[in-house]
């Protein structure tokens, strides 16, 4: 397989940039720490991917090997996505048969960014419409494809292939975050994208690539590689924080409800540049002013179970007392018995207990707990 490149300016972190365009400069020489994640999100890919090209009719592609991760679990995510992209598929081919459809298409809209270019998880092109889809495998945080700028340099990337074959005058975009169960979809007119294009895109893509423009914190930070040393997003932090605590009396609810809600980001950069200054003391040798490096507390474990237990046997104590036998987990035997036969055998004698109450954010998916009827108070 050829070396993956990336532009400097990709569309996958085109929400960063669009934000805070010196970042690119900012983080060119910082190289992308090696990730799980990453590694699985792309292990999934490869199996989207091949199942496409198999339902496109395909030969002689081989299906990619998992490595360590969960088989089960990217065969079931990856059929989703199957599922909705040959619905598409066959939906668009019924009014133009002749649709075309790129498979990890590379996507250049270097004409709006300089040197830009990505790749397109599936993109239709028929009559009057281009249809892009995205797969994500994350299931940390849901992706909307409203206003979404990296489906929207993709879109102007397959227009620049195909438009002057098909009458094009609209996009539609699909993000599909199976593990998250969303599909989330979007679409523009080309009049309206080509106005972006032009109007905002091209600008602020030409600050970027001359490192120009103003640092800007915010959520987009979150992937950016400076974000735990970064100066903005440190004052950025700091100043919420100095702006929630500015009065020095008891603190109002209003204003505790705004710690709240920052709290979570707060401890998060928090975290960030703790790991980023440990990191640098192991791998560097870095003293940091106040701070020593020990070793954390570890738990006691058996260097060698069968020896331990022949031993425990050889001195009078029995089987029964050395060993205990448990049932696998809930999750180990759904997969071991498959959804169906799980809920056909097991169903009636799963139970449920109720959660411990606790307090999230109102944009949490969850359904919010009546508990307020039993305070006299009105809340
Ligand atoms: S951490 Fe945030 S503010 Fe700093 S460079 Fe990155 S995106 Fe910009």
């Amino acid at each position: 397989m050829p070396p993956i490149q990336h532009a400097l300016l990709s569309a996958s972190s085109a929400y960063r940039w669009l934000k805070c365009p010196p970042s690119v400069m900012a983080t060119k020489d910082i190289r992308d720490e090696p990730s799980v994640y990453a590694e699985e999100g792309s292990t999934a890919h490869e199996m989207a991917e091949y199942k496409v090209r198999k339902y496109l009719g395909e030969a002689d592609i081989e299906p990619p090997l998992t490595g360590g991760f969960d088989a089960a679990e990217i065969d079931r995510h990856t059929d989703t996505y199957l599922y909705y992209v040959t619905e598409k598929i066959e939906a668009i081919r019924k009014s133009c048969p002749d649709a075309a459809v790129l498979v990890e298409q590379r996507l250049d809209f270097s004409n709006y960014v300089k040197d830009g270019f990505g790749t397109g998880d599936l993109v239709i092109v028929a009559d009057n419409v281009i249809q892009v889809i995205d797969f994500k495998y994350g299931k940390g945080v849901a992706v909307s494809a409203e206003r979404n700028p990296q489906m929207m340099l993709y879109a102007l990337g397959a227009l620049n292939l195909y438009d002057y074959l098909y009458d094009i005058t609209t996009v539609k975009m699909s993000i599909v975050q199976p593990r998250l169960d969303i599909i989330s979809e979007w679409e523009i007119s080309v009049a309206d994208l080509l106005e972006w294009a032009e109007n905002t895109l091209k600008p602020i893509a030409k600050l970027a690539a001359e490192g120009d423009g103003e640092f800007n914190a915010g959520e987009h930070c979150r992937f950016c590689k400076l974000r735990a040393t970064c100066r903005k997003r440190a004052e950025f932090m700091l100043d919420v924080a100095k702006h929630e605590f500015a009065e020095p009396a008891e603190l109002t609810d209003d204003e505790i409800a705004g710690i709240l809600t920052i709290a979570p980001d707060l401890a998060k950069w928090a975290d960030e540049v703790f790991a980023y200054a440990q990191a640098r003391t192991i791998n560097e040798g870095k003293k940091w002013r106040g701070f020593k490096i020990v070793e954390g507390r570890s738990k006691r474990r058996y260097e060698n179970e069968s020896r331990i237990a022949e031993i425990c046997r050889k001195n009078g104590y029995k089987v029964s007392e050395i060993y205990k036998q448990s049932l696998i987990g809930i999750t180990d035997m759904e997969k071991l018995l498959g959804k169906a036969k799980f809920k056909e055998l097991l169903g009636d004698y799963i139970i449920k207990p109720k959660g411990k109450l606790t307090l999230v954010p109102k944009s949490d998916k969850r359904e919010e707990v009546n508990i307020f009827s039993q305070f006299k108070e009105e809340i």
